[in-house]
């Protein structure tokens, strides 16, 4: 759980400088072990308040190539790892980014991906549903999307919408075309279940699901707010919804509570990572997924005697080639 600071930023530091020298394997090791603390796992006594929002190090100057150094290891681990999923082709894991606007989603995504093969991997985003999305059960849209076997697929928002904005928002749910007996107060309890049970199955199918949470401020978020107003660069990310959904920040907050309460297991965890800090969040963020597919035990497939021979006599006959 993550709630120290002092201490770790030091561990930090040592670590990001050792970084460089090790193993792969080794590299793989500290990715898990960094990663951990951020892991909700069973979510029954989840409480969001134990989870902060700043990593906690202050490195300086120094230290911003440091972190930046070690993403980059993070992104390059990633990357070969992917490498094996794609050429093994059985397993898919599937990442669900879920925040407050503002917090990093679009960021880390682009970031923690960016060593990876464009052909392994699938970025679906998910805004208000169509009038054909609504004509179907709330899954439908988000099926469709699902990564193929020996991909990484990724959800910018998500199904998860369901227990969020729809929540936060009760009128959405009404406009939801469901039949009215089915509106009943244990509808968000039935969502859960529903989100549970489909998670389980794609997890028995081969596809490992894990969510992240990108836990930023309420004061962070209005500095970055604020920053999108400044720069014309960044206009175009704003509008005055957002500062709108700003005003339901503390339902949010017992939504995002209730829904890690009850989502988060052992095989489909969530992870509360701290958004303040965007490189911070990121490093976070690239370890957890590396931590996902080393659980996978990845190998490239091996090649029979057979083939093998197959493939000295073509080399030979390449070389014979005039
Ligand atoms: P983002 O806000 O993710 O950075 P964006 O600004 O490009 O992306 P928006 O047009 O803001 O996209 O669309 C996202 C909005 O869609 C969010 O406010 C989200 O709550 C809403 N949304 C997503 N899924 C649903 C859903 N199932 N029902 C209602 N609203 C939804
Ligand atoms: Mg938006």
């Amino acid at each position: 759980m993550a709630k120290s600071n002092n201490k770790k930023s030091n561990n930090f530091e040592k670590n990001a400088k050792e970084l460089n020298t090790l193993s792969k394997k080794e590299l793989i090791k500290r990715a898990k072990n960094f990663s951990k603390q951020y892991c909700v796992g069973k979510g029954e006594d989840f409480k969001l308040k134990e989870y902060e929002t700043k990593a906690s190090f202050d490195l300086g100057e120094e230290g911003k190539t440091l972190v930046n150094e070690t993403l980059q290891l993070g992104v390059d681990a990633l990357a070969a790892m992917q490498d094996i999923l794609y050429a093994q082709d059985k397993w898919s894991l599937l990442l669900i980014f879920q925040a407050m606007d503002a917090a990093g989603k679009d960021g880390a995504i682009k970031h923690v991906m960016s060593g990876v093969n464009p052909q392994g991997c699938q970025v679906s985003s998910f805004k208000a549903p169509s009038s054909e999305e609504l004509d179907h059960d709330f899954l439908w849209r988000c099926q469709k999307h699902l990564p193929e076997r020996g991909r990484i697929g990724i959800f910018n928002r998500s199904y998860y919408e369901e227990v969020l904005v729809v929540r936060v928002h009760e009128q959405i749910l009404k406009g939801q075309k469901l039949p009215e007996k089915l509106i009943t107060k244990d509808i968000w309890e039935d969502r859960f279940q529903d989100i549970r049970n489909f998670e389980k199955y794609l997890n028995r199918n081969g596809t490992v699901v894990i969510k992240f949470f990108l836990n930023v401020s309420k004061k962070e978020q209005k500095e970055r707010f604020i920053e999108r107003v400044d720069d014309p660069d960044k206009n175009w990310k704003f509008s005055a919804a957002d500062a709108k959904e700003r005003g339901f920040w503390d339902d949010y907050m017992f939504a995002y509570e209730e829904l890690i309460k009850n989502t988060s297991t052992e095989k489909s965890p969530w992870y509360v990572i701290p958004a303040d800090n965007k490189s911070y969040a990121r490093i976070a963020i690239a370890s957890a997924i590396i931590n996902a597919l080393d659980e996978m035990e990845l190998e490239y497939p091996t090649v029979s005697a057979e083939k093998l021979a197959e493939l000295q006599t073509v080399k030979k006959a390449l070389l014979e080639e005039k």
